[in-house]
């Protein structure tokens, strides 16, 4: 291979999305149009094994491709290297990730380092590893998250998505909602750090949140245009951390603040909850329109609040001081010293997070 120029930008983006009500019943044409004979792997987890592997399993097999599943418990390195182990014995051509973000991350990674590419079918929107290239793990309670690679497919079937419990729809519009002080923070990163920043990455970020904003009565209606909105926007989310090859227009403070939290919480609540809620503060922290974002959350029916969240305000106090050191090398509006408790204190209560 001839050698690649310095200031070349590597994209790596999905080939077939399909977007839909049914749309489950056609992983196994999508795979063979995609030239993919098998056998697949179909990696999901135990809660979903009966609703979408099932379906996925009689789709492989109406057009011949055989298939094995695996279930995983959660998205950890050891499950990862179950599945490696599981891709060596049946040696497929294909994975297919059957589930929520956990279940999909897993699935991601270890198609990744087997050599393998995987179609990405969820059954949840609740946050936007769904379509990303980007692996969200925990290991030793500490998350971390990293660029892996892009599904081939992204196969998103909206009536599955739609009988999904209520919170996590209301939790994946938290993490789109949050573009709109990731791409801030980017921007902040740019200025100050000289740090890549593409603007056709940062826009499309941007425009998934601002169809949240604009569409949140109809998303919390669940109208069947309302669910599919909220897919789109997750995809194009993911689209965009493919297009920057990075998590970057994705995640700013607001996500430091959600892991801060998962770490230091006793019971988190979800990513996008936890999302929602930092983005919020940020963008009071930016000079934005926090208000905007607490309605739009509120009208979706997402938490606005420490309490909403089932997480004390000592938490979100410790989570907002903590947030600048989970990832020193990502610049945010946090800066590099963090904020003080005081501060923390400060923002959280003129936002109406903490009373
Ligand atoms: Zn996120």
């Amino acid at each position: 291979m001839s050698e690649i120029s310095p200031d070349s930008h590597y994209m790596q983006l999905p080939r077939e999305v399909l977007i839909g009500s049914n749309v489950v019943s056609s992983v196994g044409e999508t795979l063979t149009r995609l030239s993919f004979g098998g056998p697949a792997l179909i990696v999901t987890g135990p809660k979903v094994i009966s609703l979408g592997a099932t379906l996925v399993e009689a789709s492989l097999r109406r057009v011949g491709i055989k298939s094995q599943t695996i279930v995983t418990q959660s998205a950890t390195t050891e499950q990862v290297e179950l599945v490696q182990r599981e891709i060596e014995h049946v040696k497929p051509d294909i994975l297919v990730a059957v589930g929520g973000g956990k279940d999909i991350d897993v699935a991601k990674l270890s198609s990744m380092r087997s050599g393998r590419t995987f179609v990405s079918v969820p059954t949840t929107a609740s946050h936007d590893g769904i379509a990303s290239p980007v692996v969200s793990m925990k290991e030793a309670d500490r998350p971390y998250s990293f660029v892996a690679h892009s599904p081939i497919a992204i196969i998103a079937d909206t009536s599955i998505i739609a009988s999904s419990p209520y919170r996590l729809i209301a939790s994946g519009c938290g993490d789109v909602v949050a573009k709109y002080t990731a791409v801030r923070d980017w921007k902040l990163a740019h200025r100050i750090k000289n740090e890549y920043y593409g603007d056709y990455a940062a826009e499309l970020a941007l425009m998934s949140s601002r169809l949240i904003i604009r569409n949140a009565n109809v998303i919390k209606a669940m109208s069947s245009s309302g669910v599919h909105t909220l897919v789109e926007a997750l995809i194009s989310c993911g689209v965009a951390m493919s297009i920057a090859g990075t998590s970057r227009p994705c995640s700013g403070a607001e996500h430091l603040f959600s892991h801060a939290l998962t770490m230091i919480a006793p019971k988190p609540a979800l990513h996008g909850e936890q999302c929602g809620v930092g983005t919020i503060m940020c963008a009071y922290l930016h000079g934005a329109n926090w208000q905007l974002i607490r309605d739009v959350l509120h009208r979706i029916g997402a938490p606005t609040t420490a309490k909403e969240l089932g997480i004390d305000p000592e938490h979100i106090v410790e989570a907002l001081t903590k947030a600048h050191s989970i990832r020193p090398d990502r610049y945010t509006i946090l800066g590099e010293s963090g904020l003080t408790s005081e501060a923390a204190q400060r923002v959280a209560s003129i936002t109406g997070v903490i009373s």
